[in-house]
């Protein structure tokens, strides 16, 4: 029987509800599909601030690196708003990918039919889009400061105080990330496209340099270049044509924010944090802590449940494990299963909060 290791970050906000909910539903794949899962808890976030006064306890970090995976529910709150910005909870987030070295960010958009009525578009097709950001490099980490400056702009205004970030990336940085991208295209449709803004930018160009020459060894992925700005358009009006979509880190975040949005709930939306073969991967809905909603019943943990299941296919390669857990949710959805962030018109919905929720998942396995 193979056996692994999980970290488990529980985090704030709904975090302890969904990460508990994944965690009935992983048990439940890992005794029907023969595998042994054993948990390790660990803080980080608000709780660690509250309970070691720091976001990311060492503990938690070397937890986090002896284990196989782990699996984060969401970190922050109003309660810590007001903490030094280099100790608020969310440096615990940043502690964790570089701690883990974890450069790559899977985004799946999918949208399910029976929830098309929340998506802001009219008519979004079969959306399964999976987005692929790069998360180490960029202008987020480049070069930044600021400088006051005397000189005088040509209508006479004075400059004053001048910022700057820089975009810079390593051919080696690229060429892991989009290798990645290409490998992960030939287990789905084979369709890789390259988001960039190369007509602008020299790192672009660099980007779409070392694309061509990896598409060289993926012959049957058909490899296709769109800039930043048309995406975002392209991606409102013909969403189900994508199939992986790899990026740098700026543009992943906004277009990755925005391709969730089509699908029409962040409840529903999972992640999945990559670093070299071998090395755990993090795993954890894309929403936050939601602590409007913390211990009221009503948080979705859909998207802590399909982030379990990314993480069986992506860290442990448990696929068999993997495709149990989504296919449940798909069943679930289908069989009328709401928790109030996916509720439609009612009809042939059956209202159910974060528990029954767990509970039809579960059930739908052994169906
Ligand atoms: P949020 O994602 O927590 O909530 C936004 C809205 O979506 C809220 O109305 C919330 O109730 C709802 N929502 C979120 N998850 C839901 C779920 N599973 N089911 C049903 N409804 C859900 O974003 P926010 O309110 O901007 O942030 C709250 C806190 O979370 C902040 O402290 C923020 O810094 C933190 N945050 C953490 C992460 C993370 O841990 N990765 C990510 C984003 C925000």
């Amino acid at each position: 029987m193979s056996s692994y290791k999980i970290a488990v970050i529980r985090g704030d906000g709904i975090g302890p509800e969904i990460v508990g909910a994944a965690i009935e539903v992983l048990n439940k794949a890992a005794s029907m599909c023969g595998i042994s899962l054993e948990y390790r808890e660990y803080l980080a976030g608000g709780c660690a601030i509250d309970s070691c006064g720091i976001p990311l306890p060492i503990e938690t970090l070397e937890g986090c690196k002896a284990s196989d995976a782990v699996l984060l529910g969401a970190v922050g709150g109003p309660k810590w708003d007001n903490v030094e910005p280099s100790r608020r909870p969310e440096r615990a987030l940043l502690g964790l990918r570089s701690g883990l070295g974890l450069f790559s960010n899977l985004r799946p958009a999918i949208m399910f039919r029976e929830l098309s009525s929340a998506s802001p578009l009219k008519d979004p097709g079969d959306v399964d889009i999976l987005i692929v950001r790069e998360l180490t490099g960029g202008m987020y980490f480049g070069e930044n400061g600021s400088y006051e400056s005397s000189d005088i702009l040509s209508d006479g205004t004075v400059k004053g105080e001048v910022a700057f970030d820089t975009e810079s990336y390593s051919e080696g940085e690229i060429r892991r990330i989009v290798k990645q991208a290409f490998e992960l295209a030939m287990g789905r449709n084979k369709k890789l496209t390259l988001v960039d803004k190369a007509n602008v930018l020299r790192t672009s160009r660099l980007w779409r340099s070392v694309a061509n020459e990896i598409r060289r060894d993926y012959p049957e992925v058909s490899l296709d270049f769109l800039y930043v700005d048309n995406c975002t358009m392209q991606l409102i009006s013909r969403p189900s044509s994508f199939d992986v979509i790899v990026t740098s880190n700026m543009f992943g975040d906004i277009i990755s924010d925005e391709a969730g949005e089509i699908t029409g709930s962040i409840g529903m939306l999972p992640s999945a944090s990559l670093g070299a073969p071998g090395t755990p991967g993090l795993f954890e809905p894309i929403h936050g802590s939601a602590p409007d909603i913390a211990g009221t019943g009503k948080a979705n943990p859909l998207a802590t449940i399909l982030s379990a299941a990314m993480m069986l296919r992506w860290s442990l390669g448990e696929r068999a494990a993997a495709d149990l857990i989504e296919s449940a949710v798909r069943k679930a959805i289908s069989a009328g299963y709401r928790t109030p962030d996916i509720m439609g018109n009612g009809s042939g919905e059956i209202h159910v909060d974060t528990r029954a929720m767990t509970d039809a998942v579960i059930l739908m396995m052994n169906k």
